[in-house]
């Protein structure tokens, strides 16, 4: 399994290319902008891009979205009940975020349980709700991705557009704690960490 990040946009959110080297499948998750250098990763090992995935639809997280679509021809993958805010630039804040105003449609919507094939890797889709209605996390063998659910050493925050601070904590510890904990976690923001770690360290779910 290929894996590398890259710090997309003004905010230098994670952004992460996920590859099956068997197949030359690919999956670009939170693509925050920095389209060339998303780009350049991705012929340099001869990618060939079939989803870009959205963990929420936040402003910091979709700034690269449309140009990447536009350049690859991948579908949009957002979860359900986030698929408004990337069609509303006053509910995906871009703006304020940015500048940049990012309105856009999906092409795809997500649900939890959801299981999407990228060549031999399975992605499996964990709806999240907290930070926003519609946050998801993908787990792929050992890996989460947790967006802005879950933090190294921190949550996400619950006082933005879709949060709910009992509903991120509950998501957390209900489906998130309970994986593996030798998993290792990817957020949206910040250095990685694992299952085992933040049960055990992280103050706001003790
Ligand atoms: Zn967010
Ligand atoms: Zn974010």
């Amino acid at each position: 399994m290929f894996l590398e990040r890259v710090p997309a946009g003004v905010y230098a959110v994670n952004c992460y290319i996920l590859g099956d080297d068997k197949t030359g499948k690919a999956a670009v998750i939170d693509p925050g902008g920095d389209v060339d250098k998303i780009i350049e990763v991705l012929e340099i090992n001869n990618f060939e891009l079939e989803y870009i995935l959205l963990t929420h639809g936040h402003g910091d997280h979709i700034g690269g979205v449309k140009e990447l679509r536009e350049k690859t021809g991948a579908h949009v993958y957002i979860h359900k009940e986030d698929g408004y805010m990337l069609k509303d630039f006053n509910a995906n804040q871009s703006v304020l975020i940015s500048g940049i105003k990012v309105e856009l449609d999906a092409d795809e919507f997500l649900e939890d349980g959801d299981v999407l094939e990228l060549g031999k890797l399975k992605l499996s889709i964990i709806h999240t709700p907290g930070h926003t209605q519609g946050g998801v996390c993908i787990q792929v063998e050992n890996v989460l991705f947790s967006g802005d659910t879950l933090f190294a050493n921190s949550i996400g925050r619950s006082d933005l557009e879709g949060g709910n601070q009992q509903q991120l904590i509950d998501s957390i510890k209900n489906k998130l704690l309970i994986l593996d904990e030798n998993i290792t976690v990817f957020p949206g923001h910040g250095p990685a960490t694992t299952i085992m770690i933040e049960k055990t360290t992280n103050p706001f779910i003790r």
